[in-house]
């Protein structure tokens, strides 16, 4: 038996005429690059995450440094970040010549801890990015009112997260200007680099525009220093048609971590994922915890089932960051979460066979250990 880490079939199978429909119509029009498709998408994601804007990019990691660039930092500021994320939150960051200042984790959630942001804060803090982690909300109320408190804008980290509600405002429309990714393996995925930056900000989101297309409105009229980063016609078409699938998608993605959640219950010094009173968990990963991680991931990849960590590395002990000279052990929580975590298969509609035979390759694991 072979178990992969993910799997697009159950969610592309029957898409599969639709898609391939949609390419052929991108193909016949003869027009590839911000046409009806991107207008259309947006249109259909910002209504479908509760924001006035939507502004399709070449990919996440583009909608979070143009969103940065919109809000104009600069050299010398200070942002807030997570200890523990994937290095384009950081990344974003950096480009602007500002100083990524890491901020330790809640325990059991894993996402940005709201009562530990104040002491990060300086007269050169700008901004707090809070990342939804493996598809969990974050406590947006207190990380807001901490903003609030000090001058701060949020810029959410939405590429894990799309769906997810924290007492019922749907990640990315909370902060000032949010980003997305559509990387194929995300919960909303592209087949290719896509992502868009979501507002409710009208100056903000012109901005945007502009910035994403060689900093012009007008063809050949160049108003600022911009970029190319445009989110392609084709991958538009293609999520449009997976969109609206997205909730079912969502709930399945739900109902594998519940029967995970009831078949891994108590085994060994395994933690499990944990929610938020507030918050709910969209599980873009399902990410279990042991001190015996690498054992198990070993243990898994011998019975054919893949697994993968997220992540390795936090950012402050990358080669990337080197020049921050933060020594090992300044950010304990993430560095326990780097050697401790493991992400389990998961995707919408996992069968419960496949699902059980993972859970019993744990069993029998936890059985020796
Ligand atoms: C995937 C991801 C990104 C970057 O998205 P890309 O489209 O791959 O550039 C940013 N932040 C987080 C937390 C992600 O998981």
């Amino acid at each position: 038996m072979r178990i992969p880490f993910l799997s697009f079939s159950p969610q592309h199978d029957p898409l599969r005429a639709d898609i391939l429909a949609a390419i052929a119509a991108v193909y016949d029009k003869q027009w590839y690059v911000l046409g009806d498709q991107v207008k259309a998408f947006e249109q259909a994601y910002a209504q479908f995450n509760e924001v006035q804007h939507c502004i399709g990019v070449a990919n996440g990691l583009d909608a979070l440094h143009l969103a940065l660039e919109a809000l104009q930092v600069g050299t010398g500021d200070e942002v807030l970040v997570p200890s523990n994320t994937y290095i384009a939150t950081w990344l974003a960051v950096s480009f602007m010549g500002a100083t990524p200042v890491p901020v330790e984790p809640n325990p059991d959630t894993y996402n940005l801890d709201p009562t530990r942001l104040e002491a990060a804060i300086t007269p050169r803090t700008k901004g707090i990015m809070p990342v939804h982690l493996y598809g969990q909300a974050c406590e947006m109320g207190p990380i807001l009112s901490v903003a609030q408190k000090h001058g701060l804008w949020v810029v959410e980290d939405n590429a894990q997260s799309q769906g997810a509600q924290w007492e019922g405002g749907l990640t990315g429309s909370f902060g000032a200007v949010n980003a997305t990714s559509f990387y194929p393996g995300k919960n909303l995925g592209a087949l290719g680099d896509a992502g868009a930056v979501t507002t409710k900000r009208t100056d903000l989101a012109t901005r945007i525009q502009t910035l994403r297309n060689y900093g012009s409105q007008r063809k050949y009229y160049n108003e600022v220093i911009g970029h190319n980063s445009r989110l392609d016609e084709l991958q538009a078409a293609v999520l449009s048609v997976k969109l609206p699938h997205l909730l079912t998608w969502t709930r399945q993605r739900q109902e594998v971590a519940r029967l995970y959640n009831e078949q891994l219950a108590g085994l060994g010094d395994l933690v499990l994922p944990a929610v938020a009173p507030g918050a709910t968990h969209v599980y873009h990963l399902y990410v279990v915890r042991t001190h015996h991680r690498d054992a198990l991931q070993q243990h898994l990849t011998e019975q054919g089932i893949g697994t993968l960590i997220h992540y390795p590395i936090p950012p402050h002990r990358q080669e990337a960051y080197a020049h921050l000279q933060i020594p090992a052990g300044a950010y304990p929580l993430a560095e326990e979460l780097a050697a401790t975590s493991l992400s389990l298969p998961m995707w919408p509609g996992m069968r419960p066979a496949d699902i059980s035979a993972v859970a019993d390759a744990i069993k029998s694991f936890f059985a020796g250990h």
